[in-house]
């Protein structure tokens, strides 16, 4: 193969693996698998070297899903210098797809089918313009991992000319839990203890698009945004609707609570001029099952929230401020609205006396330890396991526990008790003042101009890769201190959600995303760029392998 042969090679893999629907929680995260490990073993140099090739089965996963990985040694002289170049191989649902679902998992006859139905300007035009592929994971991310594969395919004939190593990974599980990327670290740590690799960086070849309208601009970046998801339970005192003021209505203080941090850009968090979105509400329910006449006795809210830099402390603090406010605010709105009320009627008015609160999980859980007759945390096993996997999800769970552990803390209504649920993604990315990484931001400032130069191009280098991807999971930027806040915040993290910290923080690979180029991931007129992804990357990951490996 050649590097001419790159454009031809990635796209005939693409539309292949377009064509089989590795939706994220169905068996078809297996088959792509077996996909890519029948294209690996395919290639010449691992028919004659199959131990390079390794499949990885997830543990107890029912369907069977697996990372795989190939690795290539250079031959020039043996160097522990090593890059990982890695992808997701799951998809989002494609039920946004419609009337055009049949289609959405091949290119060719979607692209006749989207003449026939309404499209905006724009993607009429990108459609008419003939530079697109579309089609449930073209962009995010087939065409990514297509690309890796054409280069393993690539560099596999050029072993002779490189001092280093390359680790191709392909990972199931990507778009909800991570869980692929998350067992890989095993596989890392051991390859490392085996063969003396030193990690350098890795490449994610995850989705990249326009920031904004008119954008022209292609981006890498050089680390990845963080992403918590604090949780509030909410505690009122119930009333029936015909006292209706006598009550302090949990669902009340839920809405206020989303009013005071919902897209309020007060919570983006700036790292040298780049700014994390605001939060965004995910959940706000009552937790009533049926009708009846009383207002919600509690409620259940939680946010998406990103983060570039900012500590768990730091974010903690703040959104524990917003939830006293919001509980202050509902006490004065319903004074204020009994005292309208009772004037109207010419009634006399007693305010209600209340004391509202607001609990961290740490708190609730030190109460009910202090407070409950027994082994708690037995007690907490014994629990979560009664739960119900059908009926509840993680969140869902978490919440129950705290409003368990905030009965036998007998917490007294009104209160607020702050938590974090999963998903949690560290943030990372390369700094300034750290010598290793300095170096690799030249460097790579340097790859990024000679591409400019010979492609008709125009790069520019962020900190923090905004979506969310597996880069999070190689590289933590979290001090000590703010893992250890988090966890205390975490209920029962260990059991329920173990994150491998101390495995993150011991492989802390600058994790950077360079990226197939296109429009509308997770959406059905999802489309890649032909001429950049299938052109211009790959040649811009060879030459970043020939930089760093050829030296
Ligand atoms: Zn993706």
């Amino acid at each position: 193969m050649e590097t001419k042969d790159l454009f031809t090679e990635s796209y005939r893999i693409t539309k292949e693996m377009v064509a089989i629907p590795s939706v994220n929680g169905t068996s078809g995260e297996k088959d792509i698998g077996l996909y890519i490990e029948s294209y690996l073993r395919d290639i010449p140099y691992f028919k004659d070297h199959p131990e390079e090739v390794v499949v990885q089965l997830l543990k107890g996963d029912k369907l069977k899903r697996r990372n795989v990985f190939a690795i290539l040694e250079g031959r020039r002289s043996k160097s522990c210098r090593t890059i990982i170049l890695h992808g997701h191989t799951d998809t989002v649902g494609v039920e946004d797809y419609g009337i055009l679902k049949k289609h959405c998992f091949d290119s060719d006859s979607l692209l006749d089918a989207l003449k026939e139905v309404p499209l905006s300007d724009e993607v009429r035009k990108d459609l008419e313009s003939g530079l697109y592929m579309f089609g449930r994971g073209s962009v995010d991310m087939k065409s990514g991992d297509a690309v890796l594969m054409a280069i393993a395919n690539l560099m596999s004939e050029r072993l002779d000319e490189l001092e280093g190593n390359l680790i191709f990974a392909f990972n199931p599980v990507e778009e909800n839990m991570h869980t692929g990327m998350i067992e890989s670290l095993d596989f890392y740590q051991k390859i490392q203890k085996e063969r003396g690799y030193e990690y350098i960086f890795a490449i994610n070849n995850d989705y990249t698009c326009p920031l904004y309208a008119g954008d022209e601009h292609n981006y890498i970046y050089t680390g990845a945004v963080g992403k918590l998801l604090p949780s509030f339970y909410i505690l009122g005192k119930s009333t029936h609707v015909g006292q209706c003021l006598e009550g302090f209505d949990a669902s009340l203080i839920a809405s206020r609570l989303v009013e005071k941090i919902d897209l309020n850009t007060d919570f983006c968090d700036g790292y040298e001029g780049e700014y994390s979105l605001p939060p965004a509400v995910l959940k706000i329910s009552d937790l009533k099952d049926f009708y009846n006449v009383q207002t919600a006795q509690e409620a259940f809210v939680y946010f998406n929230y990103f983060v570039h830099d900012a500590s768990i402390l730091e974010v903690t603090s703040k959104l524990v401020t917003a939830a006293h406010e919001a509980l202050s605010d509902v006490q004065n709105r319903i004074k204020e609205c009994s005292e309208s009320y009772y004037d109207k009627a010419q009634m006399e008015y007693i305010p209600f006396e209340y004391e509202p609160n607001v609990y961290e999980y740490k708190q609730i859980y030190e109460i009910a330890k202090d407070t409950f007759d027994g082994n708690l945390e037995a007690y907490i096993r014994s629990f979560i396991s009664g739960l119900d996997d059908k009926k509840y999800d993680i969140r869902e769970k978490m919440m129950l526990l705290v409003k368990e552990l905030s009965q036998i803390a007998k917490i007294t209504a009104p209160a607020i008790v702050f938590f974090y649920t999963p998903p949690y993604c560290p943030h990372s990315t390369l700094h300034e003042e750290v010598d290793r990484e300095k170096e690799l931001i030249d460097s790579l400032g340097k790859i990024l101009k000679d591409v400019e130069k010979e492609e008709n191009v125009e790069y520019k280098m962020l900190h923090f890769y905004p979506s969310l991807s597996d880069s999070s999971y190689i590289k933590i930027d979290d001090p000590k201190d703010s893992v250890e806040a988090l966890h205390k915040d975490f209920p029962d993290m260990d059991y329920l959600y173990p994150i491998p910290f101390d495995k993150i923080k011991g492989l802390d690979i600058p994790a950077f995303t360079f990226g197939t180029y296109g429009k509308d991931a997770h959406k059905w007129t999802e489309r890649v760029h032909k001429p950049y992804t299938f052109g211009v990357l790959p040649k811009l990951i060879e030459k970043t392998i020939r930089y760093y490996l050829e030296a």
